[in-house]
C-alpha cells in the first residue's frame, strides 16, 4: 500500500550512510576494513564464562568496567572516558553534543562518509575544505572561523597520518570550538593525540575496538577528553537512550583491553603485511599515497578502478569503490592475511598480464 504524501511531508528523510557490503557467501573480505585475525582468546574466555541468567538485568549504565579498564590503560581517571556503541554511536552523539553553535563544522571533502550524514540529519550546516592534490589535509584551512572540526588520523579512506605538530596547529588555532580526532586506525599508524588532551580543553580523541582489536561486531567505541567534556557527552547520552552498552560487550571489552601482548603482536603482523603489500602493488603498476592505516587506497594509471573492483568481485575478492568526484580512480583494499593478499595480488598479476596494457 502507497503511503499518502500528507502522512509523508512531515516524516523525516534522512539520506543515510553506506556501509560495505557484507556478503553472506564465502569471500576474501577486503572491504570494510576489518581485523583478518580474531580478538585475543580472553575474548572468547570471557564470551564462554558470561552467564545468560544475568541478562534479564539491565547493564551498567555507567559502563564502569570497561571505561575503568580503558581509564587504566590510557593513564586517565575514568571520568575522561566515554563509552559508546562502536565510534559511530560516539561520534553521533559529539555532533549532538558539541556543535551547536550555528557555524559551519569543518572536515575534509574526502574523509570517512558518515559525518556528512550527522550534520545531515542534525542540520548541522559544514563545509569540506579540499584536500590538496596529494590527498593530505591543508591544515591552514582550518584556521578560520567554525562550529566545530573533526577529522580522521589517519585520514580515511586516504590511509594519511599526520604527525602530532599537525593536530596541536589546529588545537591552536581553535581554541574556542571542539576539535575531535577520529584515531579509529592510529593503532597502525604513529603516536595518538591522546598525549595531548591535557594540554587542550578543547581536544577529544576518539577510538574503536572495531579495527585494530578485531571486535567490529560488538561495537565498542570511546572518547577521552577532560571530565567536563565527557560530563557533557554523558548527559546527553542519558537523554537519549542510558543502557547503550550490553552485558557481554562489558565483559569482552575489558578482557580484550586486558591482553596488551596479543593485541602488539596483531598490529605488528598486520603493517608487516601492509608494508610487504605496498611492494606488491608498486611492482604492479599501483601508486598510492603512503598508507599507515590497515588499508592502502591505490589507483592503477591504466586501469580503471571500477572494472578492477568487478573482477575483483567476480573472483569472490571484495575491495572497497566509491563511485565519487575526485576519488572514482581509487580501490580501498584493506589489509587482511597474508594468505589473502596472495590470492589477491595471484589474481591482479594475471590479469595486469593478460591484458598486456
Ligand atoms: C570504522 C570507522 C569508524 C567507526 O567504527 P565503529 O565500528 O563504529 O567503531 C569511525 N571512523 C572511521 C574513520 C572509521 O573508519
Amino acid at each position: 500500500m502507497a503511503v499518502r504524501s500528507e502522512l509523508l511531508k512531515n516524516i523525516r528523510q534522512a539520506e543515510p550512510y553506506v556501509p560495505g557490503e557484507q556478503p553472506r557467501r564465502k569471500v576474501i573480505k577486503l572491504n570494510t576494513n576489518e581485523n583478518p585475525y580474531p580478538p585475543s582468546p580472553r575474548v572468547a574466555e570471557a564470551l564462554r564464562n558470561a552467564d545468560a541468567d544475568s541478562l534479564r538485568l539491565y547493564p551498567d549504565p555507567e559502563a564502569s568496567a570497561l571505561t575503568e579498564s580503558l581509564a587504566e590503560y590510557y593513564g586517565v581517571n575514568k571520568d575522561q572516558v566515554f563509552v559508546g556503541v562502536g565510534s559511530d554511536d560516539v561520534i553521533a552523539l559529539c555532533f549532538l553534543t558539541f556543535f551547536n553553535s550555528g557555524k559551519p563544522v569543518l572536515f575534509p571533502d574526502i574523509t570517512y562518509s558518515f559525518y556528512k550524514v550527522w550534520a545531515g540529519l542534525y542540520g548541522i550546516p559544514y563545509e569540506c575544505p579540499k584536500l590538496d592534490e596529494r590527498f593530505k589535509i591543508v591544515r591552514e584551512d582550518y584556521y578560520r572561523e567554525n562550529g566545530g572540526i573533526i577529522f580522521p588520523n589517519p585520514n580515511a579512506p586516504t590511509a594519511i597520518y599526520e604527525e602530532l605538530d599537525f593536530t596541536e596547529d589546529i588545537l591552536r588555532h581553535n581554541r574556542d570550538t571542539i576539535v575531535i580526532v577520529d584515531e579509529a586506525y592510529i593503532d597502525f599508524a604513529g603516536r595518538s593525540a591522546m598525549e595531548l588532551i591535557g594540554k587542550y580543553d578543547n581536544l577529544i580523541v576518539v577510538q574503536t575496538f572495531s579495527k585494530s582489536r578485531s571486535m567490529a561486531g560488538m561495537r565498542i567505541g570511546y572518547a577521552v577528553s577532560n571530565p567536563e567534556l565527557i560530563r557533557c557527552l554523558n548527559n546527553v547520552k542519558y537523554s537519549f537512550n542510558s543502557y547503550t552498552i550490553n552485558q557481554p560487550a562489558l565483559l569482552c571489552g575489558a578482557a580484550a583491553v586486558k591482553d596488551e601482548e596479543y593485541f602488539r603482536d596483531k598490529i605488528r603482523i598486520i603493517i608487516e603485511t601492509r608494508e610487504w603489500a605496498k611492494e606488491e602493488l608498486k611492482r604492479l603498476g599501483f601508486e598510492f599515497p603512503d598508507a599507515k592505516a590497515n588499508f592502502i587506497f591505490a589507483r592503477h594509471p591504466q586501469y580503471s578502478a571500477k572494472e578492477l573492483f568487478e573482477a575483483l568481485k567476480d573472483q569472490g575478492i571484495y575491495v572497497r569503490y566509491w563511485d565519487a568526484e575526485r576519488i572514482r580512480d581509487y580501490l580501498r583494499i584493506t589489509i587482511g592475511t597474508r594468505k589473502e593478499m596472495e590470492v589477491l595480488f595471484d589474481f591482479l598479476r594475471t590479469y595486469i598480464q593478460a591484458d598486456g596494457k
